[in-house]
């Protein structure tokens, strides 16, 4: 056993008790655990303040005083241990309560001086802090370097003398054992090239840093390696299924050169003849393909998939389109049933309301090969919707999908040869956060929009100014376009959000007699939904209000006004989704983000943020710093996030190095035979032993 791989418990200072606690709360079992247990910030100790200069603004303080009055006050949960401390400038109370108060009781003396650290504040006129650190002048005179590491602890964690110094105190005994033991993990050209120090030298760094500019390197060179594991992971399982999963050979494109030349009604932009491009050479080399089409809200990504369907039936397999709604499934099938009905053709479409004699129809006309296209919902998933040959799945807004349904498509097949898999999203992730959240997926990026588009212009209106507003709406309804009301809602709030929805609509009605209304909430009918929206479409009516089940994909050239009331409610991404719903003709559209005049920090982020850009990237990179990468949808599972000290939000430089090191290698030097990549080879090997973390350290 190597010496990471020992128990905690034979840790010096840590025994049966603390091993178990330590166990449970923090998941550190072994050495190797206690050594990633990484501090979560350090303190700057090299100042001691005299306690007349200190005031409740600073972040935090440390004092030099002595214990002049100790006593327990209250009982129950109220019950707190105060010490009164006095230093030459003055006096100020400390407070302890509950758990802590047993462990401190013990450890401060009466009439002793002790260092004190924590954040001031003001409590009835009084200077005070809850629940300081504190040490011994002895202890603060052997402490090494000025910077203090903090650690995670728990309450329980404190009752056994855990708190974030008593982890201190464990991580001072292991790291002089453990030095020794930990071997480098990176190739030495590797260090030379990134500068990045030595791992032992990184362990001991990040623990007790000697300077900040220590500590920057030391963490700079553990995100590193992390990365760089991670990402020799991901490419390794990429180039692995590029390799051995087997797909159809799509090579002759009679219809897609006549769909080209005869009917396509616009010019594809660049960016799109570059992305079918890329999904043609996939589908010609006889592997599976499995790639990402990231584009922004109209950008025009249902074209790019139809030509790529094209190239399957093109090859005498078919093709399917799944959509997350019953609308836009809908949208789809109207839209694309032209193009194929032109080219001869049959195109079908599949959804849960589809009616059970028709739906015996089209499962039978698939297993005999009859139907081309199949545009549809969850409802292609069901077990009994066979195909003769599928040969191409495109899925839709991929983020409503999971994992497990995207495996469901691979069975369709009975042959073994699984169809190829296009997902197409517009979800606008940050593409270093998207290369390691869809690394096993090869990603397109459609970058450009068409030709023509006028950037939509954003605003942002107080509800005080709510007359204004709509006298701007009818002006433009006045001029023939359609504009588009938006209620949040959601499940916790349902009642009142439904009645604000209401409201909304009957006092639009009051404000716009002289035009027609459409309304659609995800509590309708599905018919009723669509009866609705058809009526939108059409221009039967002018004005539609809706929670966000209009978000996603619907397309109506003519709107040319988003309106989302109460903005603050919503998330960045969902804010940037809803205003792609316009801007797609050729005129000025606009979007108008209504809110009180009261807002936090965050959602004032957001509607700036709204305000200032249309560009999705740059608003996701905003988004991903207010939320956490592990808010984003999908990334939960990804299994990806158990990075112990990477924050993908803020490390995306890294990511980029990291991976294209791991590139390197992968290409030249994929079996690791070469002496100086040896030290790789023994962490993936120790890696796949170890599928908890210990391995990443030694
Ligand atoms: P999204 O990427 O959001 O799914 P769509 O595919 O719905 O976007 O396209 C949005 C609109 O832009 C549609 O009306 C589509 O016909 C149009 N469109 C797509 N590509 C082009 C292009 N190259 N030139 C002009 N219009 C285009
Ligand atoms: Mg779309």
């Amino acid at each position: 056993m190597s010496f990471f791989e020992k128990k905690i418990e034979f840790l010096k200072g840590v025994g049966p008790p603390r091993a178990a606690v330590l166990q449970k709360e923090l998941a550190i079992f072994t050495f190797a655990d206690l050594l990633q247990h990484y501090p979560f910030r350090y303190e700057d100790r090299s100042t001691i303040h005299l306690i007349k200069n200190i005031n409740e603004e600073m972040p935090f303080a440390q004092v030099k005083a002595k214990v002049v009055q100790l006593d327990t006050v209250g009982d129950g949960p109220k019950k707190r241990l105060v010490a009164v401390v006095q230093d030459s400038t003055g006096v100020m109370e400390l407070v302890w309560f509950r758990a802590s108060i047993r462990f401190v009781e013990k450890a401060l003396e009466y009439g002793k001086e002790y260092i004190f650290y924590g954040k001031p504040t003001l409590f009835n006129y009084t200077l005070n802090m809850a629940h300081p650190e504190f040490e011994t002048l002895e202890e603060a005179e052997n402490k090494v370097g000025v910077l203090q590491p903090v650690y995670n602890s728990t309450e329980s964690l404190r009752n056994f003398g855990l708190d974030s110094k008593g982890i201190y105190k464990l991580i001072i005994n292991l790291l002089d054992l453990a030095l020794p033991h930990v071997t480098e993990t990176l190739p030495r050209y590797l260090l030379q090239e990134h500068h990045l120090l030595a791992k032992a030298d990184a362990v001991k760094n990040i623990h007790i840093p000697t300077s900040f500019e220590k500590l920057d390197q030391a963490k700079f060179r553990l995100k590193f390696e992390e990365l760089f594991y991670v990402q020799w992971r991901i490419l390794g399982q990429k180039t692995n299924r590029h390799q051995t999963i087997p797909g159809y050979v799509f090579k002759s494109l009679p219809l897609v050169n006549q769909f080209y030349k005869e009917q396509l009604p616009f010019d594809l932009t660049n960016a799109q003849k570059r992305v079918i491009r890329e999904i043609y050479q996939d589908l010609t080399k006889g592997r599976q393909m499995n790639r990402l089409v990231q584009g922004d809200v109209g950008s025009g990504k249902t074209i790019v998939a139809f030509i790529s369907m094209l190239m399957a039936v093109d090859n005498q397999t078919q093709a399917c389109l799944m959509a997350p709604t019953e609308i836009l499934a809908d949208q789809h099938f109207v839209g694309l049933k032209p193009y194929a009905e032109a080219l001869g053709l049959k195109i079908a479409k599949l959804t849960g309301s589809t009616k059970k004699k028709e739906r015996e129809s089209i499962h039978q006309a698939l297993i005999d090969g009859e139907i081309h296209f199949l545009v549809g919902t969850h409802a292609l998933l069901e077990d009994v919707v066979k195909f003769k040959t599928l040969g191409l799945c495109v899925i839709d807004e991929q983020h409503r999908f999971g994992v497990a349904q995207r495996a469901k498509l691979w069975a369709k097949n009975t042959n073994g040869i699984p169809p190829h898999i296009l997902v197409m999203t517009a979800t606008p992730i940050p593409r270093t956060l998207a290369m390691t959240l869809y690394g096993d997926l090869d990603v397109s990026v459609i970058d450009e929009m068409p030709a023509g588009r006028k950037p939509i212009k954003t605003v942002h209106r107080y509800d005080s100014s709510r007359l204004a507003v709509f006298g701007f709406i009818r002006e433009e309804i006045r001029s023939g376009r359609q504009v588009y009301v938006v209620y949040p809602l959601i499940e916790e709030n349902l009642k009142l959000d439904l009645k604000d929805l209401i409201d909304g609509y009957e006092s639009l009605s009051r404000a716009f007699p002289e035009y027609q209304l459409s309304i659609v909430h995800g509590r309708m009918k599905s018919a009723d939904k669509d009866f609705e929206m058809q009526r939108f479409i059409k221009k039967e009516t002018q004005i539609m209000v809706a929670t966000t089940v209009i978000e996603v994909g619907v397309n109506v050239p003519n709107a040319s006004v988003m309106l989302i009331e109460n903005a603050e409610r919503f998330g960045l991404a969902q804010l940037h989704q809803l205003r792609g719903r316009v801007g797609r003709g050729a005129d000025q559209s606009y979007c108008i983000l209504m809110t009180n005049s009261k807002l936090s920090k965050d959602s004032r982020t957001r509607i700036d943020t709204m305000v200032r850009t249309n560009n999705g990237f740059e608003i996701a990179d905003v988004d991903l710093k207010l939320r956490g990468p592990g808010d984003l949808m999908g990334t939960k599972q990804s299994g990806l996030m158990d990075l112990l000290i990477t924050d993908l939000a803020s490390d995306g430089e890294i990511v980029k190095l990291a991976r294209e090191s791991a590139e390197k290698i992968l290409d030249t030097d994929s079996q690791l035979i070469q002496p100086q990549h040896e030290c790789i080879k023994i962490q993936i090997a120790s890696q796949n032993k170890n599928s908890s973390n210990w391995a990443r350290i030694s």
